[in-house]
């Protein structure tokens, strides 16, 4: 199940990692760690990335974008600021307070601390934009109707969601080019994650990867047509998501 909570500064490590950074501090490692893989870490720099660093799939993204947009998990707001910068209408929002602070003080005029999933924020949209695997959010397979019955109450008529993922196929895959995937267990995509910056350590949370196929499934028992709209360079894309009502 989702919670619609928002963080607290003690078990947010990324959000610490953005404020340190925006101090001017010299960041420490933002350590990821996962059941399912090997230690791994974010470089705290990438949250903070420019519209001309950024990869094509994004680009396409903020290209895309129109009217009113809602910026979810918004993080550093390096997304709501190159919308701005394009003099496009944008609304972030994310559930780390530290993360909204630093939007704020970057200059991100509506940036708020607001869960995606908390039903008393229902502002609608044109434009939905989940970045940065922004599948992730949806956490699990298993909250794709809850997710899509949410993202009808957000969008306003003729809206879409523009959605970033990676197909995690790639990790199961043999010499010989077959894959071995054991089809009766979990979804190969459900992830769980833990992350720790200096002595704050956060909660585990899901964190969701899902192939364009699937989502497209998905999507389409609950209203919705997935149009891909490009693919990137290593087995992720941009995803184009439409209500059929
Ligand atoms: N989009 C940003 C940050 C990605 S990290 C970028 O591309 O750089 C994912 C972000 O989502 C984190 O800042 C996290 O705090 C936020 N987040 C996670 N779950 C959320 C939810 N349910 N509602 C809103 N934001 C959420």
């Amino acid at each position: 199940m989702f919670t619609m909570c928002t963080l607290d500064a003690d078990k947010d490590p990324m959000g610490t990692a953005i404020a340190d950074y925006l101090k001017g501090k010299r960041t420490s490692r933002l350590q990821v760690f996962s059941s399912q893989f090997d230690e791994d870490e974010i470089p705290v720099r990438t949250l903070f990335r420019t519209l001309k660093s950024m990869p094509a799939l994004e680009k396409t993204a903020l290209q895309l974008a129109a009217g009113r947009i809602l910026d979810v998990g918004a993080g550093s707001g390096c997304h709501a600021l190159a919308l701005q910068e394009m003099g496009k209408d944008v609304c972030a929002v994310d559930i780390s307070s530290l993360s909204v602070e630093a939007m704020r003080q970057r200059g991100v005029h509506d940036a708020r601390l607001v869960n995606l999933f908390d039903e008393t924020f229902d502002e609608t949209f044109d434009t939905i934009l989940m970045l940065m695997n922004g599948a992730g959010i949806i956490g699990r397979l298993e909250n794709m109707p809850t997710f899509f019955r949410r993202m009808k109450r957000l969008l306003r008529p003729g809206g879409c969601i523009l959605m970033d993922s990676s197909d995690l196929r790639y990790l199961f895959e043999e010499e010989d080019g077959s894959f071995l995937i054991d089809l009766a267990g979990d979804y190969y995509g459900e992830i769980d994650f833990q992350m720790q910056y200096k002595d704050v350590k956060g909660e585990p949370f899901d964190w969701l990867y899902v192939d364009f196929e699937t989502l497209r499934l998905y999507a389409a028992e609950q209203g919705f047509k997935a149009e891909l709209v490009r693919e990137g360079k290593h087995y992720d894309y941009l995803a184009k998501l439409v209500s059929n009502s």
